[in-house]
């Protein structure tokens, strides 16, 4: 068995170019990238997060055999290898603020440039470490990301959206609605990251405000943004200021203009904020018009699923363990789609949880160490869901309720 902190560390100090899953063992994912140019440290360290990044994403490891990508996210351990001369110290603070709070991080010093090096977890079925969710000394559940579609439409109509924006009517949350929500759920879980979606959370004319509100709401540890960018030239110096840390989606069948992403480094470095832009060339196919009448394979889909811990959301006055069973009505209300077959029901009520249900956090703990399936499993791919490349739907497509050309 791999030491994989040792093997990271080795690695980093060897600097040597690596992709790859020694021994056959796609568990952890070994990736080291190098930068023979010298420049701001500071940024050649980002054009390695970023060429990590694109080492571990699908397209690329399906390379190697096998057809998932890894997230920086699920990084166990991080090490950056740096020439003696280099103070570690603003390397380890920059790199600290984009990894998450259970990943080890190490500088060490090397003999050459530097080197960024790291072992990224299998995420199929649950997070590294977490075998069931419980409540901490506060009563809460801690999970590891709580996501607020503060609107529901966007201004693109990517195929496979996972949130159905494509389908779903132009709605906002208000701030007051925000604020109930927020209320609501920091009494019961305590997020590692929490996500501004949407939809476009740009099209939303308060959205500045609302960053504020999460941040002061107890209810996450950072709040994120997530964004296809579009909006950015248009956004007041009060949005950058309030920014903590912002995801680009920068999608092939409809990419920002270089000196927009230019923009928003410069942005980023004048206020201070953690700014990740991720190349999106392919979506998953998320929910299916078929309906899944075998148990086993439907659980099997449930256990190996990884959005049911990184996609909870509230929606409509409901919390639920993923985006795919809080938009799985308006899919089944605008897609052609089969039926369950005569004799079976097809039972959702236990798909999310009333936020105003007096026992909310003991609710949640039950609800999210579930092993039983919830009712959209049925229609729903998972995280095993075929790869299209990433396009824009047309008009026509959304008015017949075409949400994957494929499955339509
Ligand atoms: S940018 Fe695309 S994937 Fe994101 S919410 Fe809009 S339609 Fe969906
Ligand atoms: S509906 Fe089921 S399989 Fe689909 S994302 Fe949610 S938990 Fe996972």
């Amino acid at each position: 068995m791999i030491d994989t902190q040792r093997a990271v560390e080795a690695s980093a100090r060897n600097g040597a170019p690596v992709c790859e899953f020694p021994d056959g063992d796609s568990r952890f994912l070994y990736v080291c990238v190098v930068q023979p140019e010298s420049g701001n440290p500071i940024e050649v360290l980002e054009d390695l997060l970023q060429q990590a990044r694109g080492l571990s994403a699908r397209t690329r490891v399906r390379s190697l055999g096998e057809d998932r990508g890894y997230r920086l996210e699920d990084a166990t351990a991080v090490v950056i290898g740096h020439p003696a001369t280099l103070d570690p110290v603003p390397l380890e603070a920059w790199m600290r603020r984009r990894l998450a709070s259970g990943t080890s991080l190490k500088c060490l010093s090397r003999e050459g440039p530097l080197a960024l090096a790291m072992a990224i977890s299998d995420r199929v079925g649950c997070a590294p470490g977490r075998t069931r969710y419980d409540r901490g000394p506060d009563g809460r559940v801690r999970v590891e990301a709580f996501e607020l579609h503060v609107a529901e439409h966007c201004n693109l109509r990517c195929a496979n959206c996972c949130n159905m924006s494509p389908l779903v009517a132009r709605h906002f949350l208000s701030i007051a609605e925000v604020k109930t929500i927020c209320s609501r759920m920091a009494g019961a879980v305590v997020a590692d990251v929490l996500k501004i979606m949407g939809g476009e959370p740009l099209l939303h004319p308060e959205i500045a405000a609302i960053i504020e509100v999460l941040r002061s709401s107890g209810l996450g540890d950072r709040v994120r943004l997530f964004t296809n960018g579009l909006l950015l030239p248009s956004m007041p110096d009060a949005f950058w200021e309030a920014l903590d840390e912002m995801t680009i989606s920068n999608y092939s069948s409809a990419p920002l203009k270089p000196r927009v992403l230019q923009m928003a480094r410069d942005r980023s470095r004048r206020h201070g904020f953690v700014l990740n832009v991720k190349p999106v060339n392919e979506f998953s196919q998320v929910l299916s018009p078929r309906f899944e009448s075998d148990d086993g394979k439907t659980r099997k889909t449930f256990a190996r699923c990884w959005l049911k811990h990184r996609c909870l959301v509230v929606r409509q006055g409901r919390f639920y363990m993923c985006t795919r069973a809080a938009y799985a009505d308006d899919f089944l209300h605008h897609v052609a789609h089969q039926e369950p077959p005569a004799g079976t029901t097809l039972d959702r009520s236990g798909d999310g949880i009333s936020i105003d249900d007096p026992d909310l956090p003991g609710r949640i703990e039950a609800y999210m160490n579930r092993e039983e399936p919830l009712g959209a499993c049925r229609y729903c791919f998972g995280g095993d869901g075929e790869v299209e490349p990433h396009y824009q739907l047309t008009r026509d497509d959304v008015a017949r309720g075409v949400l994957s050309r494929a499955l339509s």
